[in-house]
């Protein structure tokens, strides 16, 4: 190791390895040297990472953490850190931690003094944001919506109401059901759509929520592989609007609420007063969660 990542006194380092999310040649030459040089990785799939080192010509000693046996684990990789070992955590793709397990090692490494260090590298969410053309200043990282249809259109709803652009990850299960609610909430969003991002099928969709099932359905393999959706903010809402909504259009949407079940509530309202119904939903919701 360099002079500044030799190992402290105090014991081994941590250090959190991003690997790639499709192509190989996305390993960052870093990576591949700490992963070359560490006494441990910790791996959420030791078959997974085990034929990662194995193509980069690896052969390290691996201990399988995921999300079933983190908290078990954390005591064994702190004893081979207190030993004075170098251990190197790695998810099956991208930067562990993101939508993948590592933080309850992470917290306890720090929590005991030893030093936690990221090797960056690729990240899904932020290939996907990066090529999105939707602002990116600030921006909600959601992860995974919920699986079940409700649950996942209540979340939409308050997602779909954030001043932000939002980053969802879905899966080839459930990317056209989640096409399907983001046309029935918000036809007219912007929204950028990164499947298979690095790998052989890369395609990417640009346009308004409304036309993706449509887009999907051209082609049934895009419905396959591995998905990030990225929203576009709600748009802006001039301040007469925002007044006016304080003033009639809430007591209404109040009074509804009081006496009907939310879906009715909100889809009578939304005709009433003319707001979207998307933007009903989600004020709805505030005052009902
Ligand atoms: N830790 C990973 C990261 O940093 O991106 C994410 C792990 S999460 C368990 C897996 C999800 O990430 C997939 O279901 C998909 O939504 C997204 N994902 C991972 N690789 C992808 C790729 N090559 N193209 C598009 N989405 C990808």
């Amino acid at each position: 190791m360099k002079e500044h990542e030799a190992l402290s006194t105090r014991g081994g380092k941590l250090w959190v390895v991003a690997t790639p999310i499709g192509n190989l040649e996305d390993l960052a030459p870093r990576a591949q040297r700490v992963l070359s040089e560490v006494d441990l990785v910790a791996a959420e799939d030791t078959r997974h990472t085990g034929r990662l080192l194995a193509r980069l010509g690896l052969s390290r000693p691996l201990l399988s953490l995921h999300e079933h046996n983190e908290s078990g684990r954390v005591g064994q990789i702190l004893d081979r850190l207190r030993q004075g070992q170098d251990v190197a955590l790695v998810s099956d793709a991208g930067t562990p931690l993101v939508s993948d397990p590592g933080f309850r090692l992470v917290r306890a490494a720090r929590q005991a003094g030893f030093e936690v260090l990221p090797i960056p590298g690729p990240s899904a969410a932020i290939a996907a944001l990066s090529v999105a053309g939707l602002p990116s200043d600030r921006f909600w990282f959601e992860g995974f919506l919920p699986a079940s249809g409700a649950a996942r259109r209540q979340r939409l709803g308050t997602l779909l109401a954030m001043p932000v652009t939002v980053i969802c990850y879905e899966s080839s299960h459930r990317i056209r059901a989640l096409a399907e609610d983001l046309a029935a909430l918000a036809p007219a969003r912007e929204l950028a759509l990164a499947r298979e991002i690095s790998k052989q099928f890369e395609e990417h969709f640009f346009g308004a929520a409304g036309a993706l099932v449509a887009w999907l359905d051209r082609d049934m393999n895009r419905l396959r592989g591995e998905f990030v959706v990225v929203l576009g903010a709600r748009p802006e809402v001039d301040r007469g609007e925002e007044a006016a909504w304080t003033q009639d259009q809430e007591r209404l949407l109040r009074a509804l609420l009081d006496d009907l079940p939310l879906k009715q509530a909100v889809s009578l309202a939304s005709r009433i007063t003319g707001l979207p119904r998307n933007r009903v939903y989600a004020r709805a919701l505030e005052w009902t969660e």
